[in-house]
């Protein structure tokens, strides 16, 4: 599943219009008095992994991790 650097993130959206299942989105930063966006993982159930978002990104800021096995 992608890990996102918020420090890298531009809030470009790229990667949100490249997901397949739809499980990314933009959210506006706690915080963040300008209403900077940076990208999210909505549903971690619902990434099936693909590296999409990760291809996508113009600022290379998706790294794919390896989810924790169940237990
Ligand atoms: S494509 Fe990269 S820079 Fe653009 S919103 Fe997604 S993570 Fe951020
Ligand atoms: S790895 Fe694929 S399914 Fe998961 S968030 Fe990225 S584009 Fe979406």
């Amino acid at each position: 599943m992608p890990a996102i650097d918020l420090n890298r993130c531009t809030g470009c959206g790229w990667c949100v219009a490249a997901c397949p299942p739809h499980v990314l989105s933009l959210h506006v930063l706690p915080g963040s008095g300008w209403g900077i966006k940076r990208a999210v993982l909505d549903d971690a159930t619902g990434c099936t992994g693909c590296a999409l978002c990760a291809l996508r990104c113009p600022m290379d800021a998706i790294r794919m991790v390896r989810r924790a096995p169940k237990t």
